[in-house]
């Protein structure tokens, strides 16, 4: 969908006023407004049925006896863009976040991986939910609420569904190994009137990762020896409890021959609101 400039509309109106140049179809058709507001010359010789309509707002789609400004034979009305003011928002409220224990630290972690014999487990079990949700949400809600808003244009009325979901490589969680898959699904609707959309929607979120072996050198390594010992477990022992404030302490096979990987999940959901311009050009989103 193409949206015209708002000002290249007023122009076409004063074309036609001035002119008779027709308005261009393509120009109508793909009006920003779904309404006008009627203008009379305001002068004396204003028709008085006209006269009436001065600064009520019609519909393009259903014009009123004896047709749109201009139409009518000697009419000098004219149709203003009828662009009302609006406060854009986009909010999004989540739920399903909280809960869980006192968190897992690095350690409860790598102990899961040696001792969990691959049980999964969910992120509010481990205590992080809402640290890594609210990190996610400050990383992509901008992101998030302008890809809806475009979203939401292209439909313009109607329901939808807009899926999203990367892979976040890195987190500041420590937990995460590889990539961290952070997703989820808007079940939206959306409504226009007088060029402002409305939208509502509810969201599904999850969260997809796996615990893998914490040393990446391979679960298949059965008798690691003191090189490896030395050279990988013991700096990953030490430093893992770095992270948890614990000194270093003696020798300790960490057996990474009886590891299992395990997979790390959750879900949450969320509810969306919003009001935005339909032409992005007058909108802070998308
Ligand atoms: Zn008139």
């Amino acid at each position: 969908m193409t949206l015209i400039d708002p000002q290249e509309y007023r122009e076409a109106f004063v074309q036609y006023l001035r002119k008779g140049t027709p308005i261009r179809f393509e120009t109508k058709n793909t009006r920003p407004t779904t309404d006008y507001v009627w203008r009379t010359r305001r002068d004396g010789k204003v028709r008085s049925s006209h006269a009436e309509r001065e600064g009520q707002v019609f519909l393009w789609d259903d014009p009123p006896e004896g047709g749109h400004p201009g139409e009518d034979y000697g009419c000098r009305c004219t149709a203003e863009p009828y662009l009302p003011q609006t406060s854009e928002f986009i909010e999004i409220s989540l739920q399903g976040v909280s809960g869980g224990g006192a968190a897992w630290s690095s350690r409860d972690f790598v102990n899961h991986y040696y001792r969990g014999t691959g049980r999964s487990v969910t992120i509010r079990e481990t205590g992080h939910l809402s640290a890594i949700v609210s990190e996610y949400m400050a990383r992509v809600e901008k992101r998030l609420k302008d890809q809806i808003a475009t979203e939401a244009r292209r439909k313009r009325t109607g329901g939808f569904i807009y899926p999203f979901g990367r892979p976040y490589n890195r987190t500041s969680v420590v937990f995460s190994i590889g990539d961290t898959v952070i997703g989820g699904e808007l079940s939206g609707n959306v409504e226009e009137k007088h060029g402002v959309l409305s939208v509502e929607g509810s969201f599904d979120f999850y969260l997809r990762d796996e615990f893998a072996d914490p040393a990446d050198i391979g679960v298949e390594i059965i008798d690691p020896g003191e090189t490896i010992f030395e050279n990988i477990h013991r700096p990953l022992d030490n430093h893992l409890r770095g992270r948890t404030g614990l000194p270093p302490r003696g020798p300790q096979r960490l057996g990474v021959q009886t590891g299992e990987p395990y997979s790390i999940t959750d879900d949450w959901s969320g509810t969306l609101s919003g009001q935005i311009y339909l032409d992005p050009a007058r909108s802070a989103y998308g």
